[in-house]
């Protein structure tokens, strides 16, 4: 994409008066770094960066891109897995990483205040210091921010138990592209008043406003969990299995499903992940339980585990004895993006259907691969049916790939959807999963949501060129 903005030397210097010089760069080396994230190997650096420290400093920077019409695209963490920090059109990349104090912690209210570019895993390991938990835990959770997961609505392991950000997110302060200060909501567990800005604001992808303040709802922390990885010899049992579990009336913390190229992969190419698989066993399922009785857990599990083996699991169930074997599991299901990422080009999709029909879902997929001539490593968070099918590149030519590929992919986002899913449970639409949203919307549905973008955004300079 040719980047033709031109950033005036006014417009420097205004920036500059802004957020203080020290704040600004257009030296190549800054550029480049920010004008990449996780999704593939893209990059489209902006022509100028800043990273303003304060609410008022962003209001100021959008006003003046309101005003002389350059495009802002906020940048989290950069660990997206779709393109949307990418500074596809040029313009202003607008960094978040100093908004990254938790302001208050309200135990009175089960509640955090935070600024946007606090890292998740802090922000649980602070609210779990006052027995507190915050649920929502991206695979990324490390590194990723606050904001992005907002932006993203973002999910993770325990979504099926305790949901996904949106259900955390109780009100937001949000810069609007024309520089205004909104706030969204109210501090409060309910609100029926007017429209609801804040889920609004909640998985926009930084398309409408640019959150730098948010109130979220926290939990008692659960004292016990207790961790299983139970192997099959087939991947469909593996998946049929999942929604059998909810059966029994158990609802576990996590479910993760990991078929066997995905440990095979981690294992291979991240040193510190170990693992001995039986050679027939083809895909495993990670199963958490949670909860402040330790009695009620092994129950929970013993219910679970009599599921499982009526769906031919392996005799072998792994019981994570201690926190250091549970965190080795952890780590190997966590690291398998990266390890995919070091394997071959590839491209990853995050389908998500109803949990009964995984099975449909990922045999399905194997039929397009095999049509279609590719290999796929497919894992995620089976347990609310979102699927990671990451496509590998392998020998594919370079035509099978541009060409033939969006095919398959089309093909992959009609079985989705013809099985009551959608073509992204979390990662989110941004910049490359745009030409498929005519799967999942109508041309009626895609005008409304341009409409709203429209009413928030009439210049069209907030992150453009995503989501559409
Ligand atoms: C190894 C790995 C594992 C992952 N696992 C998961 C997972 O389990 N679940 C999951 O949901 N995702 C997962 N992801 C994807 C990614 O981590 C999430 O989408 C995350 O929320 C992105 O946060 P970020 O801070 O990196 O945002 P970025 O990638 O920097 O930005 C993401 C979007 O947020 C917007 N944005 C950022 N900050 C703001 C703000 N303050 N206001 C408005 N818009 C803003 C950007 O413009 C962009 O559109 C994973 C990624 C990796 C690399």
């Amino acid at each position: 994409l040719i980047q033709n903005i031109k950033i005036s030397n006014f417009v420097i210097s205004s920036l500059q008066k802004i957020v203080g010089q020290q704040n600004v760069y257009t030296d190549e080396e800054n550029l480049l770094e920010y004008g990449h994230d996780e999704t593939e190997s893209l990059s489209f650096p902006p022509n100028v960066l800043v990273k303003p420290e304060n609410t008022s400093q962003v209001a100021q920077i959008m006003k003046l891109a309101f005003e002389n019409i350059i495009p802002v695209t906020p940048i989290g963490a950069r660990t997206g897995l779709s393109g949307g920090s990418l500074c596809v059109s040029g313009g202003i990349g607008l960094s978040m990483e100093k908004f990254n104090n938790i302001l208050k912690i309200d135990e009175d209210n089960l509640q955090v205040v935070v600024e946007p570019g606090v890292i998740t895993q802090e922000l649980q390991d602070e609210v779990a210091k006052k027995g507190l938990y915050y649920a929502p835990d991206p695979a990324s959770k490390g590194s990723c921010f606050i904001g992005g997961n907002i932006a993203e609505n973002s999910g993770g392991p325990r979504a099926l138990k305790y949901g996904v950000t949106s259900d955390f997110v109780l009100n937001l302060e949000v810069v609007l592209p024309n520089g205004k200060i909104i706030n969204t909501g109210a501090n409060t567990l309910k609100n029926s008043t007017g429209y609801n800005l804040t889920q609004l604001i909640v998985g926009s992808e930084g398309t409408l406003g640019i959150v730098t303040k948010a109130t979220l709802k926290l939990l008692p922390l659960s004292k016990y969990n207790k961790l299983i990885l139970v192997s099959f010899k087939s991947a469909i049992d593996a998946c049929a299995a999942v929604s059998s579990i909810f059966k029994v009336g158990v609802i576990p913390s996590a479910i993760e499903f990991m078929d066997r190229l995905a440990v095979d992969f981690t294992i291979k190419y991240i040193d510190e992940a170990k693992l001995d698989l039986d050679d027939e066993v083809e895909a495993l399922l990670l199963i958490e339980v949670d909860g402040n009785n330790p009695d009620i857990l092994m129950n929970d599990l013993e219910k679970i585990i009599k599921v499982v083996e009526n769906h031919n699991s392996s005799e072998n169930i792994l019981f994570a004895e201690d926190e250091a074997q549970k965190e080795n599991l952890w780590f190997i299901r966590r690291r398998i993006g990266e390890a995919v990422k070091i394997n071959s080009i590839y491209k990853e999709e995050d389908t998500v259907v109803p949990r009964f029909e995984l099975p449909s879902l990922l045999s399905g997929v194997k039929e397009i691969g095999k049509k279609y001539g590719f290999q796929s490593v497919c894992y995620g968070h089976a347990g609310d049916g979102n699927l990671h099918v990451n496509i590998i590149k392998g020998d594919l030519t370079d035509d099978q790939w541009n060409i033939e590929l969006p095919k398959a992919i089309r093909e992959i986002f009609q079985l989705t959807v013809n099985l009551g899913g959608t073509i992204s449970g979390e990662h989110g639409i941004g910049w490359v999963q745009k030409e498929y949203m005519d799967i999942p919307f109508s041309d009626t549905e895609i005008e409304l949501m341009k409409s709203i973008k429209k009413t928030f955004d009439p210049k069209n300079i907030l992150n453009p060129n995503k989501i559409f």
